[in-house]
């Protein structure tokens, strides 16, 4: 039976799971409401389950709705930060929370009416509702606290496991589902008097749905990458603010600044996030550097071939850009033809180096309709020496570019001039 039991638990949780992240994954032809609606809903019958519908499995006493919905909803909380932002996941977090305080105060209302009394003995379990309205409350002043949690401790865990995004998925799931049980156990051993398996058998239980969420997760991976690697140069405390409403709205919406030509971050985003990572930097006693990328001649392409070729040209550069990117680096579209981009913990021969690395592959990489080789020209800029703000750098790095453009363009100049190109290899 326990084994019967165990495998349903298995299934309810590999179907959640899939349905759920598929809802997640069509946002953009579904609407993020389908994925938000879906959640409030499962929110309810996990509560609902937590309170009243329990099974033996294995290694103890168990509800589903604590452990594979509980558990559930709180991954999902993290695959849409994943996906999308902090100032869209703090949506959910804070409607799951006000729509239980609804659901309290509106029990209190529905208590003072008559009700009418229903056939076959059929009655209204007031007390009931209040419970579960009670233990909703509980739930999601837990979920807030866990969901916050979850977030900045898989952006904690991004500074030593940079790249193992399933490693650090199961890691802070299992860390605040521990925390979580202990908070959830003490509310249920108090309304409901659970006995102490209760609180072991959860936690194995939450444990479980952990692991096969991340599972899952990672084969989600394989079909499709979690955008935004550098989400984890953003400092914990400016995420904390996003989550937690401190940060004016406005700055919320520019900072979620996305180039819709190119993918890339635009000139806003770009104005967000720079002085914070130049500042880490600095602090840290690490150069950065700030490379401006412009293509040669590019009106012509648009003139001779019209301005869609020429669009389809600007999205191969980015995603040329794109591909030579090292994690931590930053890459905006700054404007027209230009790309900015912010190299950090990079000195400026390094920097030299990467900007020639840069211009080599697009030279490789993008041909014109009539044979000739698509180039740029980059500009060059090392904080602290060549200045320690955004303004500085971008003044400095674009009078560099200049001085290359004049010197026959397709190449890069720093602070001592033209480097000497690396052979294109063409
Ligand atoms: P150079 O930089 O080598 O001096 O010459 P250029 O022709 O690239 O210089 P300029 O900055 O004068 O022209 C940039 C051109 O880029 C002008 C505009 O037609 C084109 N451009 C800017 N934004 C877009 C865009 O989004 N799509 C397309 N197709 N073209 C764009
Ligand atoms: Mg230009
Ligand atoms: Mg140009």
């Amino acid at each position: 039976m326990q084994v019967f039991n165990l495998s349903l638990f298995l299934l309810e949780a590999v179907v959640y799971f899939t349905v759920m992240t598929a809802f997640l994954h069509f946002r953009r032809q579904l609407g993020l409401g389908v994925f938000l609606a879906a959640l409030g809903v499962m929110h309810f019958m996990e509560t609902y389950l937590a309170a009243v519908f329990y099974i033996e499995l294995p290694f103890g006493t168990v509800s589903p709705g604590s452990s594979v919905f509980f558990a559930g909803k709180l991954m999902m909380i993290l695959l849409l930060y994943l996906k999308e932002d902090a100032a869209t996941v703090r949506q959910p977090i804070y409607g799951l929370f006000l729509g239980n305080l609804l659901t309290v105060g509106i029990a209190q209302i529905l208590q003072s009416h008559e009700v009418v009394a229903l056939p076959a003995g059929r009655s209204v379990d007031m007390g009931f509702l209040n419970e579960m309205g009670w233990l909703m409350v509980w739930g999601t002043a837990l979920l807030y606290i866990d969901a916050i949690g979850i977030i900045l401790l898989y952006e904690r865990l991004g500074r030593l496991l940079r790249g193992h995004l399933v490693l650090r998925f199961a890691l802070s799931g299992a860390v605040v589902l521990t925390f979580d049980q202990v908070g959830f156990y003490s509310a249920l051993s108090i309304l409901f008097d659970a006995p102490a398996s209760v609180f072991l058998g959860g936690w194995w239980a939450k444990l479980l749905a952990v692991a096969i969420y991340s599972l899952l997760f990672a084969a989600y991976l394989k079909i499709e990458q979690i955008p935004r690697l550098t989400k984890s140069t953003r400092e914990i405390s400016d995420i904390f603010n996003d989550l937690t409403f401190r940060e004016r709205y406005q700055a919320l919406l520019a900072r979620s600044g996305v180039d819709a030509l190119t993918g890339l971050f635009d000139r806003s985003r770009l104005e967000t996030d720079a002085p914070l990572l130049i500042r880490n930097c600095l602090d840290r006693g690490r150069g950065v550097s700030l490379v401006i990328v412009d293509a040669d001649r590019f009106k012509e392409v648009n003139d001779r071939f019209g301005h869609l070729k020429g669009d389809e040209v600007l999205k191969e550069v980015a995603a040329r850009l794109q591909a030579v990117l090292r994690p931590g680096d930053h890459l905006s579209r700054f404007g027209g033809e230009e790309f900015v981009l912010l190299l950090p913990s990079t000195g400026h021969d390094g920097a030299l180096t990467f900007a020639e690395r840069l211009r080599v592959e697009i030279r490789r990489a993008i041909v014109r309709p009539d044979g000739q080789h698509v180039t740029v020209s980059l500009g060059v800029a090392t904080a602290p020496e060549d200045g320690l703000t955004l303004d500085a750098l971008l003044g400095c790095a674009d009078e560099r570019l200049y001085r290359a453009k004049n010197d026959g363009r397709d190449n890069v100049h720093g602070r001592f001039g033209r480097l000497a190109p690396s052979g294109t290899g063409i």
